[in-house]
């Protein structure tokens, strides 16, 4: 092909950019090492698949698919309102929860404005950030996890957005609700806080912040939530964030019209009446914490402690030597280098016998073997 300096003609933002780098797919493995009975637990997926009900609902719906789809998720934003006790005009649906925090940045912040979150945080904040050409404050973590504090006494002017995930990703931190509520009430209203709860389902119903009848008290507070996680549809896209209904009315005015699709729509709402699997689903994630915490213990290896459905673990400085030896054991696990943690790698919580592959990988690989 002719040569073609592409990057001269890209915005600045984009031209510094670092692709995201995604958990690495059990196919790829397969292919680059002819190797069967992969175990992955790399990117927080729900190892107990797709509930029945939804897979049931989605082989109905495919008949439907010559037809768009409803550009307004009526039924989806209904059951989710009801669920949450918020007004439908109060919800923004999106392709995954990263679309609807995509949506929130380019809504709400210009190449003049600063966004803050802390280090560790979840890759995506200065991504999009850097996107847009604004400038990313990544405040210092204590104990990996987020620093009220300095993240309040970093607002100036310039500042548009807070960027918080509650638990975080990478680390599995977590800010408990009154400390939280603190912080919201001292962040001036000139400044957007983005509560990412991806993991929310997953925390224990005494730790959980109510954090969406907040936005009450708050109206600059927007909390994202993700069918991708303890739903089970990471594959399908669907992810919404709840706010003010004037915030939400303004990303409505950029979203692509039909940005969470059919299928996304009809699974959600289905997920949604599927109890029964979210209890299995988070049961299932707490029994496999206490393995491998068990594990962690047993080995004296340092853990982050984490209200995730992930453990990261402090495994030292050839964490990324035995990322690769983990591969060819057929475990993928997520090495995190890239969030600052180059001793760690990040572990989902996978069903018992996954849980357990890794758990001989790793003694395997400390025997020499
Ligand atoms: C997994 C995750 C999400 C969810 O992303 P989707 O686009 O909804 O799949 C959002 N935030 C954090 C911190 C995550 O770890």
């Amino acid at each position: 092909m002719r040569d073609f300096d592409a990057a001269s003609l890209a915005l600045p933002g984009i031209r510094q950019l670092q692709p995201y780098q995604a958990g690495k797919p059990i196919e790829e493995l397969e292919r680059e090492l002819g190797i069967t009975d992969i175990v992955k637990l790399a990117s927080n997926e729900n190892p107990l698949g797709v509930s029945p009900m939804v897979q049931k609902a989605l082989a109905e719906k495919v008949t439907a698919l010559a037809r768009y789809p409803d550009a307004n998720g009526f039924y989806l934003k209904t059951a989710l309102a009801e669920k949450y006790h918020v007004h439908v005009k109060q919800i923004t649906l999106g392709n995954g929860s990263n679309d609807v925090l995509e949506l929130l940045a380019r809504t709400y912040v210009s190449a003049q404005n600063e966004v803050i979150f802390s280090q560790h945080a979840f890759v995506v904040y200065p991504l999009i950030t850097k996107a847009i050409g604004a400038t990313p404050v990544a405040i210092p973590a204590v104990d990996y996890g987020h620093d009220l504090n300095a993240m309040l006494a970093a607002i100036n002017e310039r500042t548009r957005m807070i960027f918080i995930a509650n638990p975080n990703n990478p680390t599995g931190t977590f800010i408990a609700s009154d400390a939280l509520h603190k912080f919201l009430a001292a962040v001036p209203q000139h400044v957007l806080v983005v509560l990412d709860e991806a993991y929310y389902e997953y925390v224990e119903d005494q730790d959980r912040a109510p954090s969406i009848a907040w936005i009450e008290t708050f109206p600059n507070l927007v909390v994202s939530r993700t069918f991708s996680k303890a739903y089970g549809l990471a594959g399908l896209r669907a992810g919404y964030a709840v706010s003010h209904p004037a915030v939400a009315d303004l990303m409505n005015r950029i979203r692509q019209p039909f940005n969470m699709n059919e299928l996304a729509l009809t699974a959600a709402i289905t997920a949604l009446q599927d109890d029964d699997f979210l209890q299995r689903s988070v049961a299932l994630n707490r029994e496999g914490m206490a393995q491998l915490v068990a594990f962690c213990k047993q080995q004296g290896l340092n853990y982050i402690p984490s209200y995730g459905n992930f453990l990261t673990i402090e495994v030292g400085d050839n964490a990324a030597e035995l990322y690769e030896q983990l591969l060819h054991k057929g475990v993928i696990v997520r090495p995190v280098a890239g969030y600052e943690l180059p001793r760690h790698l990040r572990v989902s919580i996978g069903l018992q016998v996954e849980n357990q592959a890794f758990i001989d990988a790793m003694v395997a690989i400390a025997n020499g073997e």
